[in-house]
């Protein structure tokens, strides 16, 4: 028998409404969750910090189509670097839509690639699964899994407007977990934003607040035979919450302790996060 390691890595790149980028990896392969940061020196600088050189990506897997997840710096950087774009119609129809209006042309042949939730592929040596995430357009959560191994598993939503039970299978058993926690109620409810904005994040198409987090994932927990070794808190609002704030909500809404439980923190907005590494140990014949 011979022992390999199994191992997955995600860096988040930034996180939250000034733009959502984050760096997988597994073996030789590295892939890009989102595109949404503003400009392409910051992308670039950023990719530098992880030791990620543009033309190791083999792809990036945009979540939605609002601005922040899918920017024209974005689009322009995969387009001049001839990364593919997976993504669900509606995205791919708004990334051309941006193309046209600010260059006067289609995006290069075979660069946007339809990718709908519910769908299981291979990029290299990473497995990436797709589920249905609600929110006010059509969105996508990511379980990525080295090629060929059920784990680690690491599940990846922001943008949920509402936890129901058919997200949590998604989550269960994970290893790592990354999911968003917008906004303190609180904070909100005092907010200078006028009512309909308010409204529409505490929708059901909306985001996801601290307290709804930190119950889902305190359910997911229970649930899991495997428990998770560490939490990301993403997608932080700037108006509405702090790292402080969703740290304390999450731990007191899901009744779980960390680090007891798992390693529990927040994704930086605006800037790069520490690499996650989860490592599962596989027994393999030789
Ligand atoms: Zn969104
Ligand atoms: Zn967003």
């Amino acid at each position: 028998m011979n022992t390999v390691n199994a191992e997955l890595s995600f860096r988040t790149l930034g996180s939250g409404s000034c733009g959502n980028m984050a760096v997988v990896r597994s073996g030789s392969t590295t892939i890009l969750i989102d595109a949404g940061l503003g400009s392409q020196r910051l992308i670039r600088e950023r990719l530098a910090e992880c030791g990620v050189e543009p033309l190791q990506i083999r792809a990036a897997l945009i979540s939605h189509g609002h601005c922040d997840h899918l920017a024209f710096a974005g689009l322009k950087f995969c387009c001049d670097m001839g990364i593919p774009i997976l993504g669900q119609i509606d995205t791919l129809n708004k990334a051309t839509e941006m193309m046209v209006n600010k260059t006067g042309r289609l995006p290069d042949h075979g660069v946007l690639q339809v990718l709908a939730p519910g769908t299981r592929i291979v990029i290299g040596d990473i497995d990436v699964t797709t589920f249905f995430v609600p929110h006010d357009v059509p969105t996508m959560g990511f379980v990525l899994r080295p090629a060929g191994m059920e784990f680690p598993k690491v599940t990846v939503a922001t943008d949920i407007g509402r936890t129901g039970d058919d997200l949590i299978g998604h989550f269960m058993d994970a290893d790592a977990i990354f999911i968003e926690s917008n906004y303190n109620e609180n904070m909100l409810r005092h907010s200078a934003r006028g009512l309909r904005d308010r409204h529409r994040v505490q929708s059901a198409t909306g985001h996801l607040g601290n307290i709804d987090a930190g119950r889902f994932i305190g359910r997911v927990y229970n649930l899991s035979a495997r428990k998770p070794s560490v939490v990301t808190l993403m997608h932080l609002s700037d108006d509405h919450n702090t790292p402080a704030c969703a740290i304390e909500d999450f731990k007191s809404a899901s009744g779980l302790s960390h680090p007891e439980c798992f390693c529990l923190s927040t994704a930086p907005r605006n800037g790069v996060g520490p690499e996650i590494r989860v490592v599962r140990e596989h027994c393999r014949k030789s």
